[in-house]
């Protein structure tokens, strides 16, 4: 597997135009990409911290998965990833050892990284994303 660090925080927010300036102005953080991911009905804005990212998610269609997760659940948190070598040899590692996958393989994410979901039924209620640069 080779987790090499947290890749990014992954945190669902009603309006990124009102989440950014909070981190900006009053955590003094700079928004350095914003990027609409179609296939997932999310617009992101990335902001880093050290080498970990910090990657807003505001929904573009409420029957996109985010839409779901802020009509159940609402703002916070949505999901933690971990950078790896390989995504595909992660995946099939982590499916050997039972665990569940929202993912059978690697698709693209945000950033043009690849990108693969763990379910949470299996890592006690921890949305998980493993990924890696091409
Ligand atoms: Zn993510």
């Amino acid at each position: 597997m080779n987790i090499s660090h947290i890749e990014h925080i992954g945190i669902a927010v009603n309006s990124l135009e009102e989440a950014i300036p909070y981190y900006e102005e009053t955590l003094g953080m700079k928004c350095y990409a914003v990027e609409e991911v179609t296939d997932q009905k999310v617009k992101t804005a990335f902001f880093m911290v050290g080498q970990t990212k910090i990657e807003l998610l505001e929904s573009t269609s409420p029957d996109g998965p985010i839409g779901k997760f802020l009509e159940k659940k609402g703002q916070g948190v949505h999901h933690l990833a971990f950078a790896v070598k390989d995504v595909n040899e992660s995946l099939s590692e982590l499916d050997k050892k039972g665990v569940r996958l929202i993912d059978k393989t690697s698709r693209k994410g945000a950033e043009g990284l690849n990108i693969g979901f763990l379910h949470p039924k299996s890592t006690m209620g921890v949305l998980t994303e493993i990924c890696a640069k091409e």
